[in-house]
C-alpha cells in the first residue's frame, strides 16, 4: 500500500471538508490526491485516470474553494460531453458546495428549455456545467458571458472530441479570458487532446494515474458464444443465475434498444431504454428511475450512456460486442466503481467472437469464455 493521504492533508477549507465527509469520502483517490494540490496552487492540470476513479471531485473540490461567493458572475465553466453527464456533474458539485453559502451552480444542455437556463444565468450563477453545443448557443445569444471565467474544465475531453465537439470547444476556449486556469480530465489522452492542451493550457502539470490494464481489476469479465436469436434468452439466464438486481445493457443500435426493453418488459423485468432519439424529458425520467432503483435494467446505446455514474451497478451486459475496443472499456467501466466489484458479460454471435480477441489485445486482460447456466441451474437458485 502507498502512504495513505487524507483529505485533511490537502489544505481544504472547513466548508469543503465538511461536504466531503458528509459524502462519505474517507480518503482521496490517487487522481484526487495528485491533482488537487496543483489545482489549489492555480496551475493548469491534465488529469488522466480510468473511469470511476473520482475525476469529478478531483476538479470539483478545488473549484468550490476557488469560487468567490460574493461575486455574482460566471467564474467557472465545465464542459461535458452529454446532457446526463452535465446533470450528474452539477449534482456532485452541489453536494461539494453544500456548506459554502452563496455558491450557485447550473447545468445547461440541449433539449431543455432556454427559459430555466436563462433565469439561472441571470440570477448570478458562478458555476456553469454544460454541453458544448448549448454553451455556444448561450454565448451567441448573449445570455452567457465568459469574461470573468477563472477556472475552465474540459471533463471527459476524449469523449467530447470523439463526439465532434472540437470546434465548439475551441471557440468557447477562445472566448474565455487568457488569465484563467484550464483543466483537462480524460480517461485517455490521444494526440488531438494533447494538441488542444498545447494551445490552450499554460505550462500544464500532467497527472497520470494509470495501471497497465485499461480496465479495472474489480470487474470479472466473461463472454458467451450464442446464436443471434438466443441472445435475449442467454441474457435472462445469466441475470437470473447471478441474481443481478441493477444492471446496464448495451446495444450497438437504437432500434435494438427498444426491442430489448420490450422483451424485458414482457418477461416482467423492470427495464427502460436510453438513446439519442428520445426527448430530454424522457431521458431525465429514465435516469432518475434507474438511480432510484425503480428501474433495474437500463438498456442503452454507447453515446447515451457515456460517463453515467450510478452507484451499485452490479453488472454490464454487452448484448452486442462493441465495434470499438475503447467502447468496451467505457461500457464495462460503469460497474466496479469506487472499489466495488462488478461483472461484465459479453454475448457474441457468429463473427462477433473475433472482436473479443481484439478487445483482449487492447485491454491486455483475459475475458474468460463462460458456459451459460442451464435451465436446471437457474431453477436450482
Ligand atoms: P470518473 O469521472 O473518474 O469516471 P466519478 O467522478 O464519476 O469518476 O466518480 C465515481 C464515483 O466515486 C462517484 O460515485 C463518486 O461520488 C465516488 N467518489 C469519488 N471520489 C471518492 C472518494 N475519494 N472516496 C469515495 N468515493 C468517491
Ligand atoms: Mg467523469
Amino acid at each position: 500500500m502507498e502512504n495513505q493521504i487524507l483529505f485533511a492533508d490537502l489544505g481544504l477549507s472547513d466548508e469543503v471538508m465538511q461536504a466531503v465527509t458528509e459524502m462519505g469520502f474517507v480518503a482521496p483517490s490517487p487522481i484526487q490526491a495528485e491533482s488537487i494540490p496543483h489545482l489549489l496552487e492555480g496551475r493548469d492540470v491534465i488529469g488522466q485516470a480510468q473511469t470511476g476513479t473520482g475525476k469529478t471531485a478531483a476538479f470539483g473540490i478545488p473549484l468550490i474553494d476557488i469560487i468567490d461567493p460574493n461575486e455574482k458572475v460566471v467564474q467557472s465553466l465545465i464542459l461535458c460531453p452529454t446532457r446526463e453527464l452535465a446533470v450528474q456533474v452539477s449534482e456532485e458539485l452541489r453536494r461539494l458546495a453544500k456548506f459554502k453559502r452563496g455558491v450557485w451552480i447550473t447545468a445547461i444542455y440541449g433539449g431543455d428549455s432556454y427559459e430555466r437556463q436563462n433565469r439561472d444565468l441571470r440570477k448570478g450563477c458562478q458555476i456553469v456545467v454544460g454541453t458544448p453545443g448549448r454553451v455556444m448557443d448561450h454565448i451567441e445569444r448573449g445570455s452567457l458571458r465568459l469574461d470573468h471565467v477563472k477556472y475552465m474544465v474540459l471533463d471527459e475531453a476524449d469523449e467530447m472530441l470523439d463526439m465532434g465537439f472540437r470546434e465548439d470547444i475551441e471557440s468557447v476556449l477562445a472566448d474565455c479570458p487568457e488569465d484563467r486556469q484550464t483543466v483537462f480530465f480524460s480517461a485517455t489522452m490521444p494526440k488531438p487532446i494533447m494538441d488542444l492542451t498545447k494551445r490552450y493550457q499554460k505550462n500544464p502539470q500532467l497527472v497520470k494515474v494509470t495501471k497497465n490494464e485499461v480496465t479495472n481489476a474489480n470487474i470479472e469479465q466473461s463472454w458467451y458464444a450464442v446464436r443471434p436469436d438466443a441472445k435475449f434468452e442467454a441474457m435472462c439466464r445469466l441475470i437470473d443465475f447471478h441474481q443481478i438486481k441493477l444492471m446496464l445493457v448495451f446495444s450497438n443500435q437504437k432500434a435494438r434498444v427498444d426491442e430489448i426493453v420490450e422483451q424485458f418488459q414482457m418477461r416482467g423485468y423492470a427495464a427502460e431504454g436510453l438513446h439519442g432519439d428520445m426527448r430530454q424529458a424522457a431521458r431525465t425520467q429514465v435516469m432518475s428511475k434507474f438511480r432510484g432503483g425503480t428501474t433495474q435494467i437500463l438498456v442503452a446505446t454507447d453515446v447515451a450512456a457515456r460517463g453515467i455514474d450510478v452507484d451499485d451497478v452490479e453488472a454490464v451486459f454487452n448484448y452486442d460486442v462493441p465495434m470499438d475496443s475503447e467502447y468496451y472499456v467505457h461500457r464495462i467501466g460503469r460497474t466496479g466503481r469506487a472499489g466495488k466489484s462488478g461483472k461484465a458479460f459479453t454475448l457474441a454471435a457468429g463473427a462477433e467472437k473475433y472482436r473479443i480477441r481484439d478487445i483482449q489485445n487492447y485491454t491486455k486482460v483475459e475475458i474468460t469464455r463462460g458456459k451459460l447456466p442451464t435451465f436446471a441451474d437457474v431453477f436450482a437458485i
